[in-house]
């Protein structure tokens, strides 16, 4: 069989670079297509000498003419500091950016799988969330570029695969987290980690009642390639993360013990809209592609702290963040 020759959008990214090194590991080709917006070139930098793999700078709000055969649109600023910092460009980003792959996945005829986000379930009064559920979404909130722009991407996608024939493939991922995380992009694991490290204070917004579930960075790519090799009638969306539920306060004591951190813990006010509670319905991701996320929260914070470690501890400029 030929090659199969992948573009990764947002390739540059925390997800983006695990999985491009994930599609070079099965002997694919693959197209780097990142803005560097959160992006880092050290994320990547480590795959530049392979001759399967190449970077573009490009913005996919902007068209692309390439020659691929799978898509995967991961280009998207995830972490909320960083997709409020400039709203517009957010939803420019899911929009556009959608509109300008699901055109070159037309043209070429290629399968296409967009990493959409357990936030198209806003603050959910179902809980767990299975894909059925159609969420509870602020229209005009701060958090809506994000939360509407991915759901106008799936909207999208689904009227390119009926009016269009196309195959598409949509995955709702939940929090997840691992090394290559940005350190600055306000996560609650890289905040918490980093702050841990460095003898800082352990931020919790709110009471820390709130919950959220969280997926290690190897399962959810697992879960993805899964997804784009699955047969074609199988389109999603399907929710990828770990069910295990943790509150933040129990999430700031783990990383606490974890670290041997002698950090305290300072409150700090809610931001606007932030989901009391969060944990994905993973019935059909198991049914569907025979997948469940396999690394425990400890196993899994033990090789973050590792990589933020080596990276706090790093000569200033000897690593570009
Ligand atoms: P990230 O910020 O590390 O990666 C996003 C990448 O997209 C960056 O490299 C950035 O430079 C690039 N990018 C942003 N705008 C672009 C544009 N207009 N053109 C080209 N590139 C652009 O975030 P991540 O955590 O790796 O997230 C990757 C994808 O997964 C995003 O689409 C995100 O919405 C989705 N997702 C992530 C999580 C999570 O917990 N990490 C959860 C749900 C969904
Ligand atoms: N597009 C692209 N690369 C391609 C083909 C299309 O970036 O190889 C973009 C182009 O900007 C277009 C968009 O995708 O506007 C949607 O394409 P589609 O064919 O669906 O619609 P149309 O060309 O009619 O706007
Ligand atoms: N959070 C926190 N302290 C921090 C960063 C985040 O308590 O330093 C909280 C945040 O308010 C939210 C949860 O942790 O309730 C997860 O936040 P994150 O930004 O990681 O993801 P999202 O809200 O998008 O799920």
């Amino acid at each position: 069989m030929d090659t199969i020759r992948s573009l990764v959008t947002g390739g540059a990214g925390f997800l983006g670079s695990h999985l491009c090194e994930r599609l070079l590991a099965d002997g694919q080709e693959v197209l780097c297509v990142d803005n560097f917006f959160t992006g880092r070139r050290a994320n990547i930098n480590h795959l530049l000498g392979q001759p399967r793999f190449e970077v573009m700078r490009h913005d996919v709000t902007f068209p692309l003419y390439v020659e691929v055969d799978h898509i995967y649109n991961l280009a998207c600023p995830a972490s909320p500091v960083h997709y409020q910092h400039d709203p517009v460009q957010t939803t420019k980003t899911s929009v556009h950016g959608a509109i300008n792959m699901l055109g070159l996945a037309k043209r070429l005829q290629a399968k296409i799988l967009q990493a959409s986000t357990s936030e198209v379930y806003g603050d959910p009064d179902v809980h767990p969330q299975p894909e059925s559920y159609w969420g509870k979404v602020n229209p005009i909130g701060p958090r809506s570029c994000y939360d509407e722009g991915k759901r106008c991407a799936e909207t999208l996608f689904f009227d390119y695969y009926r009016q269009h024939r196309l195959r598409i493939k949509v995955v709702r991922i939940f929090n997840t987290y691992g090394p290559r995380m940005h350190p600055n992009d306000g996560r609650v694991v890289s905040n918490f980690i980093v702050q841990a490290l460095t003898g800082q204070p352990i931020t919790i917004y709110g009471d820390g009642s709130q919950t959220r579930s969280f997926c290690y960075v190897d399962d959810l790519i697992e879960a993805m390639v899964r997804m784009m090799n699955g047969p074609d009638d199988f389109t999603g969306p399907v929710n990828i993360g770990n069910s295990d539920e943790y509150s933040m306060i129990a999430l700031a004591q783990e990383v606490i013990r974890l670290t041997g951190a002698r950090s305290k813990i300072i409150f700090e006010p809610l931001p606007t809209d932030d989901p009391q509670q969060r944990q994905p319905d993973l019935g059909l991701a198991r049914s569907a592609l025979g997948w469940q996320a396999s690394t425990s929260l400890q196993a899994g914070l033990e090789k973050t702290i590792r990589y933020f470690s080596d990276l706090v501890a790093a000569p200033a400029g000897a690593t570009e963040i």
